[in-house]
């Protein structure tokens, strides 16, 4: 048997589950390694403590003399807590987070050692910016960035460095970063938020964007894992024949998670923990091996930061356990594929979900305004939000079985749609008493406040209304929410600050009560932004082309999908919100590309390799086994031979036939891919990509997978769905 795929599989096989022994409560190990408000008012002055709660409430600067002092209070601490180095934690365009370790300790002039960190340590750091992704940012206008500290996340110590979250940006000020347009759109749904929700109630101050992403992910063993080429620089199988049981029975969904897997989770649990990221659930997914993660909804800004580093963590734990997390939105064909359901709702600073019906009319009233623009917001912008969650892996698994469409459509359940319909009937302008008791008696009083179809149990809706919140579910589970929740608090924000506009147009020049005005605008809303609404199913036919008669996109692939980034719509929106510049908005489409023409182009190269160096010469060689034994009949038979060789003369020639069809596809795919190098523009580079390129991954794949079923299972070269699925 091939030597490396047996070694892989004898040494998955003896694997022992490690123990993990809990010694405290997870209660006291809450948020031990941050610095958190318990650690900042034992560290910090009353002053310094102040200037910080400023910054987070506020957005307030921290001036030097302060930061000073709590650069020397969050030393004091990490040093305690055993660190030795400081990084700025930030988020570069490519997606994943970027660290860079300065060590605390420095030496004076005159030779002793100190342990250094300053308040400009604290502020701003200089990393070498030259690598990253800017989508020419940096060559249009300075070659610098640097990063600066966000204060509204806190620092936290991992290993032995304190890393302090930060932003990224150019000195003219342009975002490099998924973070800085992230906590524009969270400043923009603030505002905008808070002014509706005063409506309600005078006392709100802020609103806050709240997150709870649910992150899905395989688990395999590291050595089987790191056996295969494709799993290792691709992230996915770009081959492997369906294991003769896949995921039918549903039995792994809610099993009993196997020993191996439990006591990883038990210790990526307790660093989460210590991390302050307040993991809560976790199963089992519908495929073998396939795992979920969720924690406690928090605002957006430390959601997205948490989750970017629980990625980080789950990779390092696993390691520890000999295991390797995929985190690729589809790592196995015919087999479900992994997302991240981002769960957003707004609070109120009094603590009110605003996406959550009340016990009286008045809250629902506050209620239904919340919902209904949301919805408006979706609708207008449908293809925006689309947009955001598209990626060369994510165009996997959208519209598979498994995973919401391309076409964006919201999801509210029967109970909702009947309220919204009634609503519909609002009289125009000023509303009799009558009418005015009727619906908050039997139209806004009847939502109930436990909603019971409050979730879409087929799953197909890619936003969903679910009892308190709605449920974005075509996230990829490798992606970083910041960019979709970016766009979505940004649309919300754009659509309340019109919902106000036109809400007191008609209470300031039509003399309508508040509430009258708000039905009345409500009403239009809903029926304007009708067609989004869809409870039926998302995958069928019928249903692709009712939404093109809805003139609802559908945006299959990446480099459409992108291609409303740079629309006018677009450029206004992120403009006007104080969210992005055309500048900054382009760079990003172009760094998209970019990396869907980089994945795309090493998925090519490494199905070359496994064509050349691994599939074809294992099938030659098991051809010649086939013939050794076919000359062996004809010796013993003579002429006659062929009658008494039929099986392996029909294996002889299966093989032959797919050998060469691989060969041929997999040149000619080279060929597709020299002509798409060829072109210089980046857009059409991607198309080229897209569709020159990839159609010939699922041919090569289909051959190659026809050579699994053929080929004798000792000397099949990679490891196969069953022992990369099953093994645990
Ligand atoms: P289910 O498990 O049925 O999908 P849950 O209520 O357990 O529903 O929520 C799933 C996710 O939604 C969790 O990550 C949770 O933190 C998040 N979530 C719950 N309420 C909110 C909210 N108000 N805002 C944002 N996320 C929320
Ligand atoms: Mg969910």
């Amino acid at each position: 048997m091939s030597t490396q795929r047996l070694n892989a599989i004898s040494l998955s096989a003896q694997r022992k589950a490690i123990p993990i022994v809990e010694e405290t409560r997870r209660s006291e190990l809450f948020g031990k390694h941050v610095f958190n408000e318990d650690r900042m008012t034992q560290y910090l002055t009353k002053d310094a403590f102040q200037s910080v709660k400023n910054a987070i409430f506020t957005g307030s600067k921290i001036d030097r003399k302060m930061a000073d002092q709590i650069a020397e209070s969050m030393k004091a601490w990490a040093l305690s807590m055993g660190a030795t180095h400081y990084t700025h934690w930030f988020q570069p365009l490519t997606g994943a987070t970027a660290e860079k370790h300065d060590a605390f300790f420095d030496l004076l002039p005159n030779g002793r050692a100190i342990e250094k960190f300053g308040g400009s340590q604290l502020v701003q750091q200089e990393p070498d910016a030259s690598s990253f992704p800017s989508g020419g940012i940096r060559n249009t206008f300075e070659a610098r960035g640097y990063t600066a500290w966000d204060p509204t996340s806190p620092a936290f110590i991992y290993g032995a460095t304190l890393c302090i979250p930060t932003v990224f940006v150019s000195y003219t000020g342009e975002a490099l970063d998924n973070k800085v347009p992230l906590l524009r759109a969270l400043h923009a749904v603030d505002e905008a938020a808070t002014g509706v929700a005063r409506y309600f109630d005078k006392t709100v101050n802020k609103v806050l964007a709240t997150l709870g992403w649910e992150q899905e992910y395989f688990l395999i063993d590291k050595t089987l894992a790191n056996s295969r080429p494709d799993l290792v620089l691709a992230g996915r199988t770009l081959v492997g024949q369906a294991a003769a049981k896949g995921q039918q029975l549903d039995d792994h969904y809610f099993g009993v998670i196997p020993l191996r897997a439990i006591n990883y989770m038990k210790d990526l649990e307790v660093e989460c923990t210590k991390l302050g990221i307040p993991v809560k659930t976790r199963h089992n997914e519908v495929a073998p091996n396939q795992f979920e993660l969720a924690p406690v909804f928090e605002e957006a800004n430390l959601a997205v930061d948490h989750n970017l580093l629980l990625m980080d963590v789950m990779e390092k734990v696993a390691d520890r356990h000999d295991l390797k997390v995929l985190f690729h939105e589809k790592p196995f064909a015919e087999i479900n594929g992994s997302g991240k359901h981002n769960n957003w709702s707004l609070a109120t600073d009094t603590g009110v979900n605003l996406l959550s019906p009340g016990s009286t009319p008045m809250k629902n009233l506050q209620f239904l305004t919340f919902f209904v623009n949301t919805i408006k917001a979706v609708d207008t912008y449908e293809e925006l939000l689309r947009a955001s969650i598209a990626s060369a892996s994510n165009d996997h698994r959208l519209g598979a079985n498994e995973a919401p469409p391309a076409i964006f459509s919201i999801f509210i359940g029967k109970q909702l749609s009947e309220v919204l319909d009634e609503l519909e009937g609002v009289s125009q302008g000023k509303l009799s008493p009558e009418e005015k008791t009727e619906l908050k008696l039997n139209v806004v009083g009847k939502i109930p406040e436990i909603l019971l179809d409050n979730t879409d149990r087929n799953r197909t809706s890619p936003f969903a209304f679910t009892g308190n919140k709605f449920e974005m579910r075509g996230v990829g589970s490798k992606s970083n929410c910041a960019k979709p929740m970016t766009v979505l608090n940004t649309i919300v924000a754009k659509q309340l600050i019109n919902f106000k506009k036109e809400v007191d147009a008609l209470i300031n020049k039509k003399s309508l009560k508040k509430d009258e005005a708000i039905f009345n605008i409500l009403r239009e809303y809903i029926k304007s932004s009708k067609r989004i609404r869809f409870d039926g199913d998302g995958y069928s036919e019928a249903w692709s082309k009712e939404a093109a008669k809805r003139k609802l996109s559908n945006n299959k692939t990446t480099p459409d999908a992108l291609n409303v980034l740079s629309s006018k719509s677009t450029l206004e929106l992120f403009n006007e919100m104080g969210v992005m510049s055309e500048v900054e908005i382009k760079a990003r489409q172009e760094v998209e590309l970019e990396t869907y023409i980089l994945q795309t182009q090493i998925e090519g190269r490494v199905f070359n390799e496994l064509v050349n160096t691994h599939i074809i010469p294992a099938a030659i060689k098991y051809q010649n086994s086939v013939i050794d034994n076919i000359k062996g009949i004809k010796d013993i038979y003579g002429t006659g031979f062929k009658k008494q060789a039929v099986a392996q003369l029909t294996i002889l020639e299966d093989i032959s036939g797919h050998l060469e069809a691989t060969r041929k596809k997999s040149e000619a795919m080279t060929e597709a891919r020299k002509k798409a190098n060829a072109e210089k523009e980046v857009h059409k580079k991607a198309m080229a990509y897209c569709y020159d390129v990839r159609p010939y991954f699922d041919d090569i794949r289909y051959h190659c997978d026809k050579l699994e079923q053929l080929v004798e299972d000792q000397s099949w070269p990679l490891a196969k769905y069953r022992e990369l699925l099953f093994i645990r």
